[in-house]
């Protein structure tokens, strides 16, 4: 269902500049070939080329040619005709008093994003980036489902937000010690599933060891469901899988997640089981927005149990986060931790995070576009509990 232009039929414009690649969002295969198609290098020095660049890149986050000391002057010249490694603007950055960061980024006009940075406890902290800008599918529950897809985000795109947020966490060069940014999680706008090819270059490009070096294993990707991309996924990324469950029989799941009329419950948990690389030390989370009267009750807490018996999971309840126009409500908290122990006592981690960012009114997994000028900030509570899972994940690797 991704959106893509066939621009190769339309006439080009007698002056119009030829656009510059980013090199920013290309993998270092993909680099070396551009290096070489662009007759900048030579092809028997385009690999080596290609990584040093990539280093520059992604090692020091450099945004300028001129920066690259050890590269011919006239080369760094030939490059910038082409290429570009510039970042795209921020048009607006917040940080609240419990060091939740967000900024507003601007890909292009009338093309914005929202990426969130969230520390945790200790010395971890994830970052929350988009995927698409808005979303085709519509989840009722979620505000990003109530915009339609403005379009796929490029790979550059997507490790733009990851480059902008190391610009402002200080965090270059990349193998600096004590990262505050250990994790990425694709849980903000959009469905990375409808956006595979992108998405899984981003993430080769931000788990390169030549670059940002953010391991696969700490990456996670969040999806309403797209069961027949999960293998891809889990084959091409070797990332950490998270499904957006919220509901444990298809009759609810059909209105929560109106993409389980295409692909229900029990191709979906079979796709989960069938997941590439699924293992105790590498669990699925399954994220379950607690939703008042709708999906709390004990009885669904045990059904959960019962759907998901078998997978290495763990769970995560997100307070539901209310948008203006929504008939949900959050559940009670006495619900939630009830709830969260009958998962506890069948032994699934369940963690329920405090919120974070509410001064800011930074939320993961609810983001509404700028492109539409409806603000994300419209959103009174919010819950960082989607990343609770995943943190805890390195929680369980410290204490191990
Ligand atoms: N499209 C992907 C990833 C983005 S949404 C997906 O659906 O998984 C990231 C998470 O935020 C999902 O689990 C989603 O269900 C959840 N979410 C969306 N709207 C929410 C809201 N208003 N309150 C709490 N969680 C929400
Ligand atoms: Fe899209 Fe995810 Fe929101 Fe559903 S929950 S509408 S898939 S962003």
């Amino acid at each position: 269902m991704s959106v893509t232009l066939d621009l190769s039929r339309m006439a080009p414009q007698a002056d119009a500049p030829k656009p510059l690649i980013n090199l920013s969002g290309l993998t270092r295969p993909q680099m070396v070939a551009a290096l070489t198609e662009s007759g900048v290098v030579e092809h028997g020095k385009a690999k080596m080329r290609a990584t040093q660049i990539f280093r520059w890149v992604h090692h020091r986050g450099i945004t300028d040619f001129a920066q690259m000391s050890d590269v011919a002057k006239e080369t760094r010249a030939r490059l910038a005709d082409s290429f570009t490694i510039a970042r795209p603007e921020v048009v607006e950055r917040q940080v609240s008093k419990d060091g939740t960061r967000k900024w507003l980024i601007r890909m292009a006009p009338g093309i914005e994003v929202e990426t969130v940075y969230i520390p945790s406890v200790g010395r971890v902290g994830a970052l929350c980036v988009s995927s698409q800008v808005g979303c085709t599918l519509n989840c009722s529950f979620c505000h990003t489902g109530t915009q339609a897809l403005v379009r796929n985000l490029t790979a550059a795109e997507i490790v733009a937000q990851v480059q902008i947020a190391k610009d402002d966490l200080g965090e270059w060069p990349s193998d600096k010690d004590d990262r505050l940014l250990s994790n990425i999680v694709f849980m903000g706008m959009g469905e990375p599933l409808y956006n595979m090819g992108q998405v899984a270059d981003a993430i080769e490009i931000i788990s390169d060891n030549e670059g940002i070096a953010i391991s696969r294993r700490r990456i996670t990707v969040s999806t309403s469901g797209v069961v027949p991309q999960l293998e891809a996924l889990g084959e091409k990324t070797q990332a950490m899988l998270a499904i957006s469950l919220h509901a444990t029989n298809d009759a609810l799941r059909d209105v929560l997640v109106p993409l389980n009329k295409k692909y229900p419950l029990n191709q979906l948990m079979a796709g989960i089981r069938a997941y590439p690389g699924l293992s105790n030390a590498r669990r699925v989370t399954f994220e379950y927005v607690m939703l008042k009267g709708v999906n709390d009750s004990p009885d669904e807490a045990r059904a959960l149990v019962k759907l998901i018996k078998g997978i290495p999971a763990k769970v995560n309840l997100i307070p539901f986060n209310p948008w203006p126009g929504t008939d949900y409500q959050c559940s009670d908290w006495a619900a939630i931790e009830t709830f969260a122990a009958i998962l506890n006592r069948a032994g699934y981690s369940s963690p329920i995070r405090t919120p974070r960012g509410r001064d800011i009114l930074a939320a993961c997994g609810q983001l509404k576009s700028e492109s539409e000028k409806v603000r994300a900030s419209a959103m009174r509570k919010l819950s960082m509990a989607a990343m609770a899972g995943v943190l805890d994940e390195d929680e369980d690797e410290a204490a191990a």
